[in-house]
């Protein structure tokens, strides 16, 4: 029987993602089974660079070139648990960056569309996902605090870059009692927000305090 050279370093990231779901995540009170699973499930360290690979399961985001970053994994499984997936929703993600959070989005659902601004991200992500078999997920390039009207309403929305305001085409675009999850503040700081669509109205929530990179576009920063 011949080992293949990368048998080891796979078992090592595997026992690096495991721990990851016990120690960042269910210790610190993510409880949605089906988060954790998922968590568990999805290679993180196949959407970062090679050279940062040793590195994907640790507490913090990483860069992922262009100036952007793959979300810490605590963020990653907090938005998810957030937008209380039960199946089969119709998501619209803004900010697909490394893919990695379109890929936990994916193993909910089969309707999983994603935006990003960066030709050379989206590029990069599709080709990660493809290679993964999430066959289902549709990217394209463009301002995603546009939203994506073609295929509106969405049951769920994610924003996974910072927003001054919630961006209006967003939130028209979510259906009835759908749930927006978002992080609103400054250019550095923002608190994570969830609403909920009651009656055509917002009804806003906060999760927590973070840092994301900013949301760039006609409804978000400017860049
Ligand atoms: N979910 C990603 C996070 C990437 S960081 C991951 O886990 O890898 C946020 C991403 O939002 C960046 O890639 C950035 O280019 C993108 N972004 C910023 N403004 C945007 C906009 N208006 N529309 C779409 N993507 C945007």
């Amino acid at each position: 029987m011949t080992l293949r050279p990368e048998g080891n370093g796979n078992d090592e990231l595997t026992r690096a993602r495991d721990e990851m779901v016990r120690y960042q995540l269910a210790e610190r009170n993510i409880r949605d089974r089906r988060v954790l699973e998922a968590m568990a499930r999805v290679p993180r360290h196949r959407f970062v660079d090679v050279a940062l690979r040793s590195r994907a399961y640790d507490d913090h985001a990483l860069p992922i070139g262009s100036g952007q970053t793959i979300s810490q994994p605590y963020m990653v499984a907090l938005m998810t648990e957030a937008l209380g997936l039960s199946g089969g929703e119709k998501v619209l993600e803004i900010g697909t960056g490394s893919g990695y959070q379109t890929a936990i989005l994916a193993e909910f659902t089969p309707r999983v569309f994603s935006i990003e601004r960066s030709p050379q991200l989206s590029r990069s992500a599709a080709a990660t996902l493809k290679e993964l078999g999430y066959n289902n997920v549709i990217l394209k390039t463009g301002d995603g605090t546009l939203g994506w009207p073609e295929h509106a309403p969405y049951d769920r929305i994610v924003v996974t870059a910072g927003a001054p305001d919630l961006p209006a085409p967003l939130f028209e675009q979510l259906a009835e009692k759908g749930i927006l999850v978002i992080p609103v503040g400054d250019r550095d700081f923002q608190s994570l927000e969830v609403v909920v669509k009651r009656g055509g109205k917002a009804r806003t929530s906060r999760l927590i305090d973070c840092a994301f990179v900013p949301l760039v576009g006609r409804e978000g920063w400017d860049r």
